[in-house]
């Protein structure tokens, strides 16, 4: 009896990779071996260059939101170089600078995919670090490695017009900051205020500005007012300052809070006029009561926002490119993660950690 031969196909195989991870919630961060799949015909791979530090990534490396997979590897402010391109992908090449932020795939298919929405995504995002693949399987892990391979759909061309470290943290900080102020329409004759001075307050701090709004920075530390102005705002308020805080009430049109821990937002929501917005991108693991008065006496919102899609985030990324806007930031060694986080939780970054992946 004769038999016939099955054709072989060779599976690439998949790509050894370096990275940092977290293995518990009080591990801390250290290195971390793994694999990533081999590009198929749809995917970029991508050799990391540099990498932000997001607040998110210690709320997660931590488990201060109750929802982390260990091993953990964060990060998603990603900038690096293309080495490899699957056959489908046609908007990209080996050597091209791009991007990768919060998100590396989506249904395509719901309502808010189709609008360019992909965060919110109806059938459930897949995040760059701490998800699972749309198989169900396979969990995502972020840039605190030497590559990423990623769905060409999800990846952003990058200006190299701008110094690719300080472009890293627009990937999250920006976009962040970015999205909200377009949805509200924040402009000039506006009265704009931001809660906190870190990673995404100052890039609220340099979109408000550009956008032309009267900007203002609270702050509770009195160092920063030189830092607020240098960055553009207008005004400073130390937020321990009562007299300040008091004096402002139904001032602002719109105030951004990023503030990363628990505290008050009754405070701001009394500093908004009739019809003002309190909108929160922070996310504190715990918040304070709201008191409805402060809302209905003057018809204000409180809205949230959750970083933006992919062709907002093109938008911005060339929008940064033709104003010059980048992050103010202080690079790092990898090693020397551990000890940033500690330094972020003191509000000790001028204004954001990036890691120079060079250093793995
Ligand atoms: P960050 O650089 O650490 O900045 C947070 C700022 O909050 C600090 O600089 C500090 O400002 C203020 N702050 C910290 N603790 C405070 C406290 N106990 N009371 C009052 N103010 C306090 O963090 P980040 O990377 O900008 O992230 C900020 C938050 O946004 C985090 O919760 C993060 O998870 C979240 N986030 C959300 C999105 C989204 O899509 N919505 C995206 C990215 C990040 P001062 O020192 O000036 O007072
Ligand atoms: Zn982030
Ligand atoms: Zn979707």
């Amino acid at each position: 009896m004769q038999t016939k031969e099955m054709p072989i196909r060779i599976l690439p195989s998949p790509l050894p990779t370096k990275g940092y991870a977290a293995y518990s919630a009080t591990s801390g961060l250290s290195p971390f071996n793994f694999e990533r799949r081999a590009p198929g015909p749809r995917d970029v791979q991508i050799e990391i260059q540099y990498c932000g530090v997001c607040h998110s990534d210690l709320h997660f490396v931590r488990n201060e939101w109750g929802m982390s997979i260990y091993p953990l590897v964060p990060g998603h402010e990603i900038v690096g170089k293309v080495v490899e391109t699957g056959e489908q992908v046609t908007k990209f090449r080996k050597g091209d600078i791009v991007g990768v932020g919060c998100f590396v795939n989506s249904c395509r298919t719901c309502d808010n995919c189709k609008e360019g929405l992909e965060q919110y995504c109806l059938n459930g995002a897949v995040a760059t670090y701490n998800s699972y693949e749309r198989d169900g399987k396979t969990i995502t892990y972020g840039g605190y490695s030497n590559q990423i391979v990623v769905d060409h759909d999800f990846v952003l061309q990058v200006s190299n017009k701008l110094p690719l470290e300080k472009v890293a943290p627009l990937l999250c900080a920006g976009i962040t900051t970015y999205s909200p102020l377009r949805k509200w329409g924040v402009t000039e004759g506006h009265k704009l205020g931001v809660v906190g001075l870190g990673g995404l307050g100052h890039m609220v701090v340099k979109f408000g500005v550009s956008f032309g709004a009267e900007t203002t920075v609270f702050s509770r530390a009195q160092s920063k007012e030189a830092d607020a102005k240098k960055l553009g705002a207008h005004h400073f308020i130390n937020t321990s300052n009562e007299k300040d805080v008091k004096e402002a009430a139904g001032y602002f049109d719109f105030i951004v809070d990023t503030v990363s821990a628990k505290h008050d937002y009754n405070q701001y929501l009394e500093m908004l006029k009739t019809d003002g917005t309190l909108i929160c991108v922070g996310a504190p693991p715990e918040v304070e009561p709201i008191g409805i008065f402060n809302l209905i006496m003057k018809r204000r919102r409180i809205a949230g926002s959750l970083v933006g899609g992919l062709p907002e985030t093109q938008e911005m990324l060339d929008y940064c490119a033709e104003h010059g806007i980048t992050s103010d930031i202080e690079l790092i060694d990898i090693n020397y993660i551990n000890q940033a986080y500690e330094r972020m939780l003191k509000s000790d970054v001028k204004y954001r950690f990036v890691i120079d992946m060079k250093t793995l």
